[in-house]
């Protein structure tokens, strides 16, 4: 059966996205999930990621000089990203800017419905590294 398939596909790859706090790329997920799914192909792991993302299910992350990442927590929460070895991390301590959506509606007249932030700089390690 066609549809039992796809269904169990996608009940895999959503599952593999929940649990891991690492923000897979589709590739990264294609191999988590090959182990259960050996005959599912990378193409359609891509679909079910976008489509996932599009129904609210998980989040997509546009990150800059990598591939989107995929994040299966959906509580709001900023990321960190070092620049040097890419290391990507979650930031909970921040409120959420509620009032910087207000100021981009009434500047733009668009109805905003949430932001994401993506701050960029060196972890810990990287920082070392150019101290040493
Ligand atoms: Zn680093
Ligand atoms: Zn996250």
């Amino acid at each position: 059966m066609i549809k039992e398939r796809q269904t169990k596909q996608k009940a895999v790859i959503l599952s593999a996205v929940q649990n891991t706090k690492t923000h897979p790329t589709a590739e990264q997920v294609y191999d988590l999930i090959r182990g259960e799914l050996p005959n599912v192909s990378l193409g359609t792991v891509y679909r079910n990621l976008n489509k996932m993302a599009e129904d609210g299910l998980i989040r997509r992350i546009s990150v800059m000089n990598s591939p989107d990442k995929f994040d299966g927590d959906l509580t709001p929460h900023h990321h960190i990203s070092c620049t040097s070895c890419g290391k990507f991390c979650d930031f909970f301590d921040a409120e959420y800017n509620e009032s910087l959506d207000r100021l981009i509606e009434a500047k733009t007249c668009f109805r905003i419905v949430r932001h994401e932030t993506v701050f960029y700089g060196e972890c810990p390690d990287c920082k070392l590294i150019k101290l040493n």
